[in-house]
């Protein structure tokens, strides 16, 4: 595999198209909207100057990695000559299914198709396509040049090679792979989100305060960062998406959100991305400030 198509510019698809080019790997980075795709350069330009300032990469590697990147907003395109497509747009079933249909059209008989989802079964994915068995997960985490963990999540049709060839690919992108079956939330998400969920029932429910929860599981636990502030991270809207795949999947309610965490969802209050969560976040500060509601 040496052409890449990544779909989605975003956060985690500028990570991976980053990743890719700078092991290597040609990759046409397709997005639906021009602006983001120049928004998703400058943040693989920042990210490279960073690996520059900590000494791991040089100018030279910086420059070859960006050549090996080439913006485009027309999919067919962008996929024509593809190996492998990694897909990694918004998280959304309707919106999913609808471009691996197409994908299924515009890339060759052979090529891989990959999604990033974090929570939406690979089977159904699959199922939009002709190709099943060339279907898989390849789920990166957030920040992708950062975090060595891919989970590759085999569909129910996913061949054999094709999951070893992901294994393999992710190895020389410097990652490691786990494999892992598709079930709602597969490993990741399925262990991560009931504790985030119960860390915020023991907020709900007066147990102890945000900065006090966070500070049990950072120092009682070695957690780099409580599970209420990564909440925040991953954004608290994905939190809840995450948590009602988990509750619909398996039918349990031990699934079900806590009505806070639905509250906040409902008022706008989404985490790092829109200023407030469990904590304010000001640009260009790095102070944790607890949110003006729990203090
Ligand atoms: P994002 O909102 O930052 O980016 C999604 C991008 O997809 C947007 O730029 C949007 O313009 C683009 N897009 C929408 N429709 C498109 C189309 N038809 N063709 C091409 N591009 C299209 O989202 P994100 O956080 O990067 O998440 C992307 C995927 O990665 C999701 O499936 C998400 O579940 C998964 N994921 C996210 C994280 C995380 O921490 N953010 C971690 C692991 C996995």
């Amino acid at each position: 595999m040496q052409k890449i198509s990544v779909i989605g510019g975003g956060t985690m698809g500028n990570g991976i198209a980053h990743v890719f080019a700078q092991n290597g790997f040609n990759v046409t980075l397709v997005d639906i909207a021009s602006d983001v795709l120049d928004k998703a350069l400058a943040s693989i330009t920042k990210n490279l100057d960073r690996q520059i300032n900590k000494g791991t990469l040089t100018e030279a590697d910086k420059q070859a990695t960006l050549k090996r990147i080439h913006p485009m907003t027309d999919m067919k395109e962008g996929v024509a000559n593809a190996d492998l497509v990694v897909e990694a747009a918004t998280e959304n079933v309707g919106l999913k299914l609808k471009i691996f249909t197409d994908l299924d059209q515009f890339a060759p008989k052979n090529a891989v198709l990959a999604t990033n989802t974090s929570s939406i079964s690979i089977t159904k994915i699959a199922a939009a396509t002709k190709r099943p068995d060339k279907v898989i997960g390849m789920h990166f985490m957030n920040p992708v040049p950062v975090m060595k963990l891919v989970e590759v999540i085999r569909g129910y049709a996913t061949t054999d090679e094709v999951t070893s060839s992901i294994m393999e690919l992710s190895r020389q992108l410097g990652k490691v792979p786990v494999e892992v079956n598709d079930y709602p939330g597969f490993v990741a998400n399925r262990i991560l989100m009931p504790m985030i969920n119960e860390a915020i029932y023991s907020l709900y429910e007066g147990v102890s305060g945000v900065e006090e929860i966070d500070t049990v599981m950072k120092l009682g636990m070695a957690h780099p960062m409580g599970p209420l502030q990564l909440a925040d991270f991953i954004g608290l809207d994905v939190c809840l998406a995450i948590l009602r795949v988990l509750q619909d999947g398996f039918g349990n309610p031990k699934y079900a959100p806590c009505p806070l965490l639905v509250n906040m969802v409902t008022a706008g209050k989404l985490g790092v991305k829109g200023g407030e969560g469990f904590y304010t976040y000001t640009p260009g500060s790095k102070d944790l400030v607890v949110s003006p509601s729990f203090r």
